[in-house]
């Protein structure tokens, strides 16, 4: 190892020189070739058994030790892509620079300006390593690592066991970031457009515009179930109370930017046929918007949301007409956000969700108004959630006039009450370090949902050392972390020989 290695003399020696040779090499999503060739580089070297498919995921076989071919084969897995963010005067290009890597003095990896992508470099580190020099005894291990995570599970998509010859019904995946926390499940989703046909009629009184802004959004999945106000719901729920006392039809109605976040922001124009009252209809708004920012439950963060009303100065412009104000008030409505169920056996656990991301008023050639589009996920590691949403949702767009289409499903991993490879982790940690780990099972997609779907029967955790602030130019990676849990990840492998 040359001295100008950052990582040498830190241990798990191995484990950190396959790590650092990784950051050497560019890969972020999408341009995973070049590891590939290094991975599959390193198995022929090593004359192991190696797959690689159409989309650089690679698959390789180590047969288990003299006398212990017996014991059943134990899948690694984790993914070769990282995320590229970079610092905003950083000139570092991502397709062709390595990682200026660092060390901290409490033992802290982090690269200059840029990702480190310890998520995921350190599992294929930590594969390369055991492949390399394995546990004595240890079962026959395949290591699979797929491309393209961090932008859709792609590689696991596309992934077939059977091409490869997976045979191994036990997996300890790499791709978690909390040391001592154990995965135990995530959930599986989908995505939905409804679309609602607008008709349009010539305006008849003065147009008004109203905008929510400022709420505080957060992750579609794992941030669900705290409270954070979903800003189109809001806008929804202001005009409800309005259709009563005033005439009103939509011009248009935009909010929110991503179906998997929860939506900051949502503006409508409308046509309000009550000329001689439109200081009133402003007021009553404002008296809305107060009562949902006097909401116990409304948490803190969002009560600094804003609430702008503008008169716009008339202009003949065509508003929807009442059949279909009536359609999209009525979905901004009904349609149900949040969390829909909990766990029944995990306490704390969101069971199925839902998320009303994006409305778009989406226009033709001439820019006028044809459609209305709400796009939302729906999330749940149970099928049966997701079938029951896609009724749901499909019934609720027809008997409003719109229609409803599913699309980007995938299946989740469920919380397996019996699960003997969690039980020997939990054994193994508890006896080398005294720490019992915390099991969780997540509301969002992993490549274990994906890949137990593939495989069938199952037993699977997901494991990892400590990270901070993934996805980050701050990412930093903990080398006391990665040291122990390679131990833990090589003592397990060596008891289920
Ligand atoms: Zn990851």
């Amino acid at each position: 190892m040359s001295e100008n290695r950052i990582l040498a003399g830190y241990e798990p020696a191995s484990v950190l020189n396959f790590f650092e040779d990784i950051c050497a090499i560019p890969h972020v999503s999408g341009d995973e070739k070049a590891i590939a060739d290094y991975i599959e580089n390193f198995a022929r070297e090593r004359g192991l058994s190696c797959y690689r498919d159409h989309v650089h995921n690679v698959f390789i076989k180590l047969p288990a030790s003299a006398g212990h071919e017996s014991a059943p084969a134990v899948m690694l897995q984790g993914h070769t892509d990282m995320v590229g963010e970079k610092t905003a005067d950083s000139d570092h290009d991502f397709a062709t620079d390595g990682l200026k890597l660092r060390v901290s003095e409490d033992g802290w990896i982090s690269a200059t300006d840029t990702t480190l992508g310890g998520d995921d470099g350190i599992a294929v580190a930590m594969m390369l390593a055991i492949l390399d020099s394995p546990p004595e005894p240890h079962p026959a291990i395949e290591c699979l690592f797929t491309v393209s995570e961090e932008t859709g599970l792609e590689g696991a998509w596309a992934f077939d066991p059977k091409a490869a010859g997976a045979t191994a019904r036990t997996m300890i995946n790499l791709d978690s970031e909390a040391e001592g926390v154990l995965t135990a499940g995530c959930s599986g989703g989908m995505r939905t457009d409804i679309t609602v046909p607008v008709t349009c009629e010539p305006a008849e009184g003065v147009a008004v515009k109203i905008t929510l802004d400022g709420f505080t959004g957060g992750h579609s999945g794992v941030e669900i179930h705290e409270g954070h106000t979903n800003a189109i719901k809001a806008m929804g729920r202001i005009l409800s109370a309005l259709t009563e006392p005033y005439d009103f039809s939509l011009i248009s109605v935009s909010g929110g930017g991503k179906d998997n976040a929860i939506p900051r922001d949502c503006t409508v124009t409308l046509d309000l046929r009550d000329t001689a009252h439109t200081e009133d209809f402003a007021r009553a708004v404002t008296v809305e918007a107060e009562k949902l920012r006097s909401e116990p439950n409304m948490i803190p963060a969002d009560k600094t949301f804003t609430c702008t009303i503008e008169i716009l100065p008339d202009a003949p412009v065509p508003a929807m007409d009442d059949k279909t104000t009536y359609a999209i008030l009525s979905l901004l409505t009904l349609v149900r956000d949040g969390v829909l169920s909990m766990s029944a056996y995990v306490r704390g656990l969101v069971a199925h969700s839902r998320n009303l991301g994006i409305i778009q008023t989406l226009t033709d050639g001439e820019g006028k108004s044809n459609a209305v589009k709400f796009s939302m996920s729906t999330r749940s590691a149970s099928g049966n959630h997701l079938d029951d949403s896609e009724r749901e949702l499909s019934a609720l767009a027809a008997v409003l006039g719109g229609e409803a289409t599913h699309r980007a499903r995938y299946p989740g991993w469920d919380y397996a009450p019996v699960s003997p490879l969690r039980d020997l982790w939990t054994k193994v940690s508890e006896e080398i370090y005294g720490v019992t780990p915390r099991i969780e099972v997540i509301h969002a997609g992993l490549e274990c949902g994906i890949l137990c779907d593939k495989l069938g029967e199952m037993d699977i955790i997901s494991v990892g050392p400590d990270m901070k602030d993934i996805h980050t130019p701050r990412e930093m990676l903990s080398i006391p972390s990665v040291e122990r849990t390679y131990r833990l990840v090589c003592e397990t492998i060596r008891r289920l020989a």
